[in-house]
């Protein structure tokens, strides 16, 4: 019995019916009784493929493949998930022989004839290694499953579960040598929540943070490319990129957020709309060597402003003269 509580299982393989047979007596003296048995290469494989032993006792010598090759085949059909114990079954007493056996991926060997004792001996030596084996494959799934749940707890916004900042740098940084590289167009859409901070004094701040999931979840609706990103840029600000999107792209799809959030007609009763409403400043430029990103992230901040400026609730496309001009610093 292995400590995962599973029968421990061996493949014999031997064409000698005799030495088959005592084996098999050796191993179910044991309590060995999950045996599985094959007399030929081809039938080994077969059943190692279909079946995998914990542990196989290999004949080196088989009527059709060379158990060399046998165990070397054993070995590229792991491709690095469970292991099985491989012991050879050898008459051959040249050392050059054994050390070949070892080489392709065996683990030990047994001299024919086999002792009892000394197969025991070897087959609990290699059940030890078989459960460290097991045990240490099961602590690296729980490893990587754990280390997949980290990045992803690294990179998201804890309250709305869409992207946080890191992710959006990390990205936009990514998107902008892509679309420098193929003179593409890139977007910026940042949206922002109007008089927000008089509904959290009216409703209060758990009814704001529901709010701004739901609002989360509107601009997220609308990052649909691959390029594309909707992220949590902090507070009740938000923001899209938008890869190999000019400028009438992106507008249209600031309009479709701020739609979208009207259209949850989430009460606010002290906004002009009494709904709430979001207004929304886009960026775009064709990044190349000479312009800094920030070129990019400052014009949209500034066309966010205006669409504040302006009575919120609306969508305002950056004046690049403004912009340019407020980030020479940067170009
Ligand atoms: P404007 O229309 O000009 O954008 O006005 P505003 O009130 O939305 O802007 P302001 O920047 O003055 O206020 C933002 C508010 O957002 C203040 C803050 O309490 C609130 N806020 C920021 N982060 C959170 C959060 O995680 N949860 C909640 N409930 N409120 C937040
Ligand atoms: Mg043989
Ligand atoms: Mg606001
Ligand atoms: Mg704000």
């Amino acid at each position: 019995m292995l400590s995962n509580g599973n029968e421990l299982k061996v493949l014999v393989v031997e064409d000698s019916k005799v030495t088959m047979r005592a084996l098999c007596s050796y191993l179910e003296r044991m309590g060995i009784h999950n045996l599985l048995t094959a007399e030929t290469g081809q039938a080994a494989l077969e059943m190692f493929r279909n079946d995998r032993p914990d542990i196989v006792l290999l004949d080196a010598i088989l009527p059709d493949i060379d158990g060399f090759d046998i165990a070397k085949q054993m070995r590229a059909l792991e491709q690095g998930q469970d292991w099985s114990a491989i012991i050879f079954l050898t008459s051959m007493s040249k050392d050059d022989d054994l050390a070949r056996g070892i080489e392709v991926g065996g683990d030990d060997y047994l001299m024919k004839p086999i002792s009892e004792v000394v197969l025991k001996a070897k087959v609990r030596a290699m059940r030890r290694l078989v459960e460290m084996q097991r045990a240490l494959v099961d602590v690296t799934r729980q490893l990587n499953g754990a280390n997949k749940e980290l990045q992803r707890l690294s990179t998201t916004d804890g309250l709305t579960g869409i992207a946080n900042r890191r992710l959006f740098d990390e990205l936009l940084q990514r998107e902008w040598r892509r679309c420098t590289r193929a003179r593409k167009q890139l977007s910026l859409v940042m949206v922002d929540i109007d008089y927000f901070k008089q509904y959290n004094d009216n409703y209060g701040h758990q009814l704001g943070d529901v709010c701004l999931k739901a609002v989360a979840g509107q601009v997220a609706r609308s990052a649909l490319r691959p390029g594309d990103l909707a992220a949590r840029y902090g507070g009740e600000e938000f923001v899209l990129v938008l890869s190999e999107t000019d400028m009438d792209g992106a507008k249209w799809v600031a309009n479709h957020i701020r739609q979208h959030v009207a259209e949850l007609k989430i009460k606010h009763a002290t906004s002009p709309a009494h709904f709430v409403t979001v207004s929304c400043g886009v960026s775009t430029v064709t990044p190349n060597d000479q312009l800094s990103m920030e070129v990019l992230l400052k014009s949209a901040d500034h066309a966010l402003y205006a669409a504040k400026m302006q009575g919120r609730d609306q969508v305002v496309c950056a004046d690049y003269g403004q912009a340019r001009a407020d980030t020479a610093s940067y170009i």
